[in-house]
């Protein structure tokens, strides 16, 4: 049907529509999870179009992710029909960026047909750098020295811009000339790295003043959502763009900014109101999204933060169901836990679409995905690969895969050269030819190479090394575990070593999800066994299209919503992350909650938490502690379960134990005291804590201090 003009706006409140409708000069959206920011950005495109105010290609309108872009052009086509010609400039700041500077490329030194680096080209190209100007890489990783770049370029810093003393950080103060070089080189190749994208725009704009003209004439209307995640560089780029018109609209949300740590700054928040004076600042206090008890737990939690812009957020629909907090044994039991559930709520006639598991790390998504397949249930993980599809993984795989089967060349292949040991594309095609010629696999051809003259001595030594290596593992099938003997090869082969030395943003997640990758060999008899799980694991369809379970990190999550939201591993450690407490004291643990608060708001109907009283690292089963977040959760919102199926599951696994979290053998006393403290009444809880000194009780009594919630509405 054909929508008549204006239907689009019913049904807002009149906030909303105070958004919606102010097209003239800046507004500010700042508002809590689900009352409609995206929404009202959305509306706001159909208005403008509607209205004729604007031609959908005079609209720029930046998301964070492109999946989001894809979302937001559907339900304005739905709003102002089909016989709107064209679509606005919608997408993420970076495939806004590239179409920009596709058609500027002569103005910042570029071809119109440049290429655009992945982080590896990146990395090889720095290295050549590291190397020419003999500075020793061991001390000095490319990695470091990217991230380093990557930083400045977040920050819209060109090389010139710098402030003295940064550039000491790397290689004896020579950072900053490495990063001038670096970008010359760039040049040179006619490429760009993700940062240029708009670093380099950045830099067309100011150095041309017509062009710039050019797009404040172009774009009359420019929106932005989840705008507390910008960073500099692209708040700087926004702000040029955004002066011309001033036509521009954000909308965010202070508390639920989880970018720090990649350079996002919310104090752009604030800028926003001292660059553009004036600003009509609108706030939604109305939560559609979510039931009253998950917004009241989620409320209640994200007021343990300071220094936070402060918001109000009520629901009126109905209190619903109370977020669910439930201790299982192990991440296997979460597992098994989180499977039933889910299946359960399949046989209610719940679709699969409508249910999400957010975990805080992608080591956590294994044991999801494995148990799926053994149920058989669809599940699709969104935002990143598969467990097993890890590049990382891969190659772990690829290692065993050789010792299993010599004669698996592609895995051989794969990992022949990874870690860097000087087996480069030279020798790997004489090895190749060698093998033709022979009609050998790969490796063997690779012994009988070792015999002769064939090869470069250094190259013999290496290779004569690695051979040797793969048939001691393969001995050593036949005596040590196979989980053992993974652990040996990953370190023997230099594997681990080498993500132990990179120091890239995501390597400690790498080196979690092969801890986590031998962890799941356990349970199997032998490594063939594991291998052909593996395959199995990795043929199943991940669900495309159809009905299935979504599986997600906690930051992929933003901006979307489930009927049903299960959040496992909810213990001190894992969420709140390690790491995050360790490099960012107090402002890491203020981020990780807000990343929690991200997650219970990203459910409708359903906010199910759970944690594991303990965790197996290194083989060795540890007690885990629950994480503080629990306690920060209103108790009055909460109910605290037993998992389902009592001793029925957990019986096959760990020995004899009962199964039921609360009756563990003796030595796993502590995580008894944990786990049974979670079946009862919270203040029982509190005193349990206190009895055994795990400090919670601090977390109880503030708790209770400052429980400030009415009837439904929360005021904060
Ligand atoms: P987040 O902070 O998580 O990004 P948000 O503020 O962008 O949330 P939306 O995703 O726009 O919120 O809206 C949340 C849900 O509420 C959506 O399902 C949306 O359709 C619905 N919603 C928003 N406004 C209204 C309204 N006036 N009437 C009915 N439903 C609404
Ligand atoms: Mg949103």
């Amino acid at each position: 049907g054909e929508p008549s003009r204006g239907v689009y706006l019913d049904g807002l409140n009149p906030e909303q529509r105070e958004a919606v409708e102010a097209t003239d000069g800046p507004v500010l959206v700042l508002a809590g999870a689900g009352t409609g920011k995206t929404r009202v950005l959305t509306t706001r495109i159909a208005h403008i179009l509607s209205l004729g105010l604007a031609w959908p290609s005079q609209i720029l309108a930046v998301t964070f992710t492109n999946k989001a872009a894809r979302e937001m052009k559907e339900r304005i086509h739905a709003m102002v029909g089909e016989e709107v010609e064209g679509m606005p400039w919608l997408g993420t700041f970076h495939s806004i960026g590239v179409r920009m500077l596709r058609r500027h490329a002569e103005l910042v030194g570029l071809k119109s047909g440049f290429t655009i680096l992945d982080t590896d080209d990146q990395i090889r190209l720095l290295k050549q750098l590291l190397r020419a100007e003999n500075i020793d890489e061991k001390r000095w990783p490319a990695r470091l020295l990217a991230n380093i770049i990557d930083g400045w370029k977040n920050r819209g810093l060109s090389p010139q811009q710098v402030p003295a003393g940064e550039g000491a950080a790397f290689a004896n103060g020579r950072g900053q000339k490495l990063y001038t070089d670096y970008q010359a080189r760039l040049k040179a190749l006619n490429a760009v790295d993700f940062g240029d994208l708009l670093l380099e725009g950045i830099r067309l704009l100011r150095e041309n003043p017509d062009v710039l003209a050019d797009y404040h004439r172009r774009f009359r209307y420019i929106l932005v959502d989840e705008y507390q995640d910008t960073n500099v560089a692209q708040y700087l780029w926004l702000r040029l763009l955004a002066q011309g018109s001033r036509n521009v609209c954000c909308v965010g949300d202070d508390d639920q900014s989880i970018y720090g740590w990649r350079g996002a700054e919310v104090d752009n928040i604030l800028r926003f109101e001292s660059d553009f004076p004036g600003a009509k600042v609108v706030r939604l206090e109305r939560n559609y999204r979510s039931t009253g008890h998950i917004l009241g737990a989620a409320a209640h939690l994200i007021a343990h933060n300071e220094g936070r812009l402060g918001k109000t957020l009520f629901s009126e629909g109905e209190n619903g169901e109370k977020v669910t907090v439930t201790g299982a044994w192990d991440s296997q039991e979460e597992a098994r836990a989180i499977g039933e559930e889910i299946e359960a709520l399949q046989r209610e006639g719940h679709a699969l679409t409508q249910v999400a598991i957010l975990v805080r790390a992608s080591f956590q998504m294994r044991e999801f995905e494995d148990r799926f397949v053994t149920l058989g249930l669809n599940y699709r993980v969104i935002g990143g690969p598969r467990f097993y599809e890890r590049a990382e993984i891969r190659d772990a795989l690829a290692y065993l895969r050789v010792i299993a089967s010599p004669a698996d060349d592609l895995a051989f292949e794969r990992i022949v050269n990874v870690p860097k040991r000087g087996l480069g594309d030279a020798a790997l095609r004489q090895i190749h030819d060698h093998a033709r010629a022979a009609q050998l696999p790969l490796i063997e051809a690779a012994r009988e190479l070792v015999g002769s003259e064939e090869l470069k001595p250094k190259v013999r030594l290496t290779l004569r090394d690695l051979v040797a290596s793969f048939d001691r593992w393969r001995e050593q099938m036949a005596t040590l575990p196979h989980h053992e003997l993974a652990e040996i090869v990953l370190d023997e082969s230099g594997y681990t070593e080498m993500w132990q030395k990179d120091r890239s943003a995501d390597a400690a997640g790498r080196l979690e999800n092969l801890k986590e990758l031998v962890r799941s060999m356990e349970p199997f008899e032998n490594l063939i066994g594991f291998l052909e799980h593996i395959s199995l694991v990795m043929d199943v369809d991940s669900g495309n299209g159809g009905d299935a379970v979504n599986i997600m990190t906690l930051h992929s999550a933003k901006g979307l919503e489930f009927d049903t939201v299960f959040l496992p591993g909810w213990e001190e450690g894992v969420f709140p992350n390690q790491r995050a407490l360790d490099e960012q004291g107090r402002a890491g643990l203020e981020e990780e909650r807000r990343l929690a608060y991200v997650g219970i708001t990203r459910a409708r109907r359903r906010a199910k938490v759970f944690f594991a009283s303990n965790r197996r690292i290194h083989g060795l089963w540890q007690s885990a502690v629950p994480s503080r977040f629990l306690d920060e959760l209103s108790e009055k919102d909460v109910e605290v379960t037993e998992s389902r199926g009592g001793s029925g599951w957990g019986g096959g696994q760990g020995g004899g134990y009962a199964g039921r979290y609360g009756y563990g053998p003796s030595r796993f006393d502590q995580a008894e005291t944990f786990g049974s403290s979670y079946s009862t009444p919270g203040w029982q809880r509190a005193q349990n804590a206190a009895k055994s000194g795990s400090g919670f009780s601090e977390g109880r009594s503030r708790y209770a201090a400052s429980e400030s919630a009415r009837g439904g509405r929360i005021i904060e």
